[in-house]
């Protein structure tokens, strides 16, 4: 879901790559975008995220192309999950494609047409989730049921699903899913949305990106106590004082580089496809030079993506304290949002801002995780290479890189537990598309899923047909 304007623009205006559309077609290539089509107008908009649509309308047309299909409903009515399998001899452990059902709402008003009609038009599919991540629901359905048309031997099983709750809607998303049903979802290596196909202003795709990690987000409280009394006798105490010298000392505190080595891989990416000054820089960041590593971050993280794909980063997000002007308050509360890079120690952090804000008076606590810490996923997987042979024969010329997601996703409940999971949203987009993503006129091109599911399609007779 975020944007990455920044960096499809930096890649836009500098490359020279010559890398070219995909030539592979599906042999049904004509029925992705009807699916997606059909997807979109069922409203799955969170709040309530009501995803039992998706389901019902799925269940049959995987059990026509001869998937075991399984409907897991939830405590919400509204809410249900389809788990679709293709059988495997067994010899290897399953593979799994997730994709989110619920979409966030619209402004209305502001889209030129109907968000939930799965119109399509001037070539591309526009709807509230062509993107995000009903575009990508299509993509890995289409790319599954082929390999059953196609009658793949498959060496292992690969499992289907569309979850719910992702967007933030609701308390039966992947984590309640692997806590209730973890048998049906267990799988050696997964897919779901995270990195991106760019594509240029001349239609060529300029990179692909694959998500490993995604950031961690905490919460951090910081209190502080003073004596509550009459506002008209002032003590030196005052919790608002205390708290505001704090949060001002914070202000000035920046958390050191950590680059992970996905986060190297795409910033080297990044240069190869940039114009100087900037590929330099790029280059800069993550080469051996600690003094031109300081500079270039200098220039670099005035883009506030790039900032924080770089470092554990800490932002302030709820000041509370006081409820009438004649009295002085006992406390004051201030709520940081800390986003970790995966491996780095909440504790650690907490010490950090403790260091800065030098006042023992002030209480520090974590709050619970939004998401599960999760270890980076491995690029010496098979489905690793296999996406990156894949994304390398679609798009050929294109940059393939891994990278760390500066947000979350709902890979936490399969990294957590040790199992790799990568993300792509698959299709090429451009800079325009991306900005209608969680915005007005989503849309998606005809061209562009066909695209995707052949890449999917290859990844997956790669890793899972029998050799
Ligand atoms: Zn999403």
């Amino acid at each position: 879901m975020p944007l990455f304007r920044s960096i499809a623009l930096a890649l836009v205006v500098a490359s020279a790559a010559t890398s070219s559309p995909a030539t592979a077609q599906s042999p049904s290539s004509d029925s992705t975008a009807a699916l997606l089509s059909d997807l979109i107008r069922v409203n799955t908009s969170s709040p309530p995220g009501n995803t039992r649509g998706i389901a019902e309308l799925l269940a049959p047309r995987f059990k026509a192309a001869g998937f075991d299909v399984k409907i897991i409903p939830t405590p919400d009515t509204g809410k249900a999950i389809i788990i679709a399998r293709l059988k495997g001899d067994g010899t290897k452990r399953p593979v799994l494609l997730a994709a989110h059902a619920d979409v966030v709402g619209v402004e209305r008003d502001k889209w030129t047409v109907d968000p939930f009609a799965g119109v399509e038009k001037d070539g591309h599919v526009y709807g509230r989730g062509a993107i995000d991540f009903k575009g990508g629901m299509a993509v890995f359905a289409r790319a599954a049921m082929m390999l059953a048309e196609q009658k793949v031997p498959l060496a292992r099983d690969v499992i289907f699903l569309a979850e719910a709750d992702e967007e933030g809607g609701g308390g039966y998303g992947t984590n309640w899913l692997a806590k209730e049903h973890w048998s049906d979802i267990d799988a050696e290596f997964a897919l779901n949305e995270g990195g991106w196909i760019m594509k240029g202003d001349d239609g060529r795709v300029r990179y692909v990106s694959i998500s490993t990690a995604d950031k961690l987000s905490i919460p951090l409280t910081l209190t502080a106590h003073g004596t509550s009394t009459h506002s008209s006798m002032p003590r030196p105490d005052n919790a608002i004082f205390s708290l505001s010298r704090a949060m001002s000392k914070l202000s000035y505190y920046e958390t050191p580089l950590n680059i992970t080595p996905s986060t190297r891989d795409f910033f080297t990416a990044l240069s190869r496809t940039s114009k100087p000054p900037m590929s330099g820089y790029y280059r800069d960041l993550v080469g051996s030079d600690p003094a031109r590593a300081r500079r270039a971050d200098s220039v670099v993280s005035r883009d506030p993506l790039l900032h924080a794909l770089i470092r554990n980063t800490i932002a302030p997000t709820i000041i509370a304290g006081g409820f009438r002007v004649n009295v002085i308050p006992g406390s004051a509360q201030a709520t940081v949002n800390v986003r970790l890079i995966p491996g780095s120690d909440p504790a650690a952090i907490v010490r950090d801002v403790a260091r800065v804000i030098r006042d023992s008076t002030i209480e520090l606590s974590i709050g619970s995780r939004v998401y599960e810490p999760a270890p980076e996923s491995p690029r010496t997987t098979d489905l690793y290479r296999a996406l990156e042979r894949a994304a390398r024969a679609t798009f050929p010329g294109a940059e393939v890189t891994p990278y760390l997601f500066q947000a979350g996703t709902d890979a936490g409940a399969w990294r957590s537990k040790g199992v790799p999971v990568y993300g792509i949203y698959p299709y090429p987009i451009d800079p325009d598309e991306l900005t209608r993503m969680h915005g007005n006129d989503e849309k998606v091109s005809v061209a562009s899923l066909e695209q995707g599911v052949a890449m999917i399609y290859r990844t997956l007779v790669d890793v899972a047909g029998k050799k």
